[in-house]
């Protein structure tokens, strides 16, 4: 594709060789003036077409060049929106529903493996004293604080995930029991020691309640069981008077509904 500026002078100097050329071969003078002016046609009609295929091409490459831009906007947008329905829009963690798709791809995992793995729940203690003394905003402030002290402590394997209001679970594959502890004993600390800075003013303290839950190595288990220890375990540190870690010892043959009974009791 010739672009206007080179194409009009082609055009040009074919006109002047044909007007040049066509005068030594004729002698008729008429005859000369009209093969001149159909020449001229012919010329003005070619530079007219070559401009107008410019344009239409320059188009079509405009057209490509929108076309994808809005691909790739189209696939950002993608991108977004599956982190979006994964995440919890608060603090960024993994939501409920990523939580409990990961843990069964863990729990594959340790059985087909034979690890142990282990969870902790983390409750904030009178999260709604916070909410009514400092506000709604603050009490997020608080929880999105939170979610950066549990994930600033974990491996990057860890799954960190926030699964109701100001509740949090750490899964931990390929930890026993005892590390687990040790962790939530950790996160505990953390918690305890670092305020939410609110404002410049403003820095809450406040403690969470930790229960850990495991599955050893070869159990046969679920991930409906290792939640439900861990929960029993969180249900017995706030029993105990919050602020504290407790945890479940299990064969790994307990079943959700054996937590519910010991609850019970
Ligand atoms: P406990 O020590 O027994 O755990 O007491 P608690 O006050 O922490 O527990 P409770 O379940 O009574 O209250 C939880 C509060 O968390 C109530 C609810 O308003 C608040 N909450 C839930 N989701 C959010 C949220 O997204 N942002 C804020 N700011 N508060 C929330
Ligand atoms: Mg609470
Ligand atoms: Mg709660």
């Amino acid at each position: 594709q010739l672009r206007p500026s080179e194409a009009l002078p082609l055009f040009a100097a074919c006109y002047a060789f044909f007007f040049v050329a066509i005068g030594s071969t004729q002698t008729e003078a008429m005859q000369l003036l009209s093969n001149r002016l159909n020449g001229l046609a012919a010329a003005l009609l070619g530079a007219v077409l070559a401009i107008g295929l410019w344009h239409k091409n320059i188009r079509y490459i405009l057209l490509q060049r929108e076309l994808s831009r809005r691909n790739e906007e189209l696939t950002r947008q993608q991108e977004e929106l599956v982190w979006l329905a994964k995440r919890d829009a608060l603090t960024g963690l993994f939501n409920r529903g990523e939580f409990l798709r990961l843990a069964e791809a863990e729990l594959l995992r340790s059985l087909r493996h034979g690890t142990d793995m282990s969870a902790i729940m983390v409750d904030l203690d009178f999260f709604k004293k916070i909410n009514d003394r400092y506000g709604h905003p603050a009490g997020d402030a608080v929880l999105r604080h939170t979610a950066a002290c549990l994930l600033g402590a974990v491996r990057v394997t860890d799954v960190v995930a926030r699964i109701g209001g100001e509740e949090f679970v750490v899964l931990l594959p390929q930890t026993r029991l005892d590390a687990a502890v040790q962790l939530a004993d950790k996160l505990l600390r953390t918690l305890q020691q670092s305020p939410a800075k609110i404002t410049s003013g403003l820095s809450i303290e406040f403690t969470a309640s930790l229960g850990v839950g495991s599955l050893p190595a070869g159990h046969n288990s679920t991930v409906a069981a290792l939640y439900a220890a861990a929960d029993h375990a969180l249900y017995e540190a706030k029993r105990k008077g919050r602020n504290r870690v407790e945890k479940t010892e299990s064969d790994g043959n307990l079943t959700p509904s054996d937590f519910q009974r010991m609850r019970r009791q």
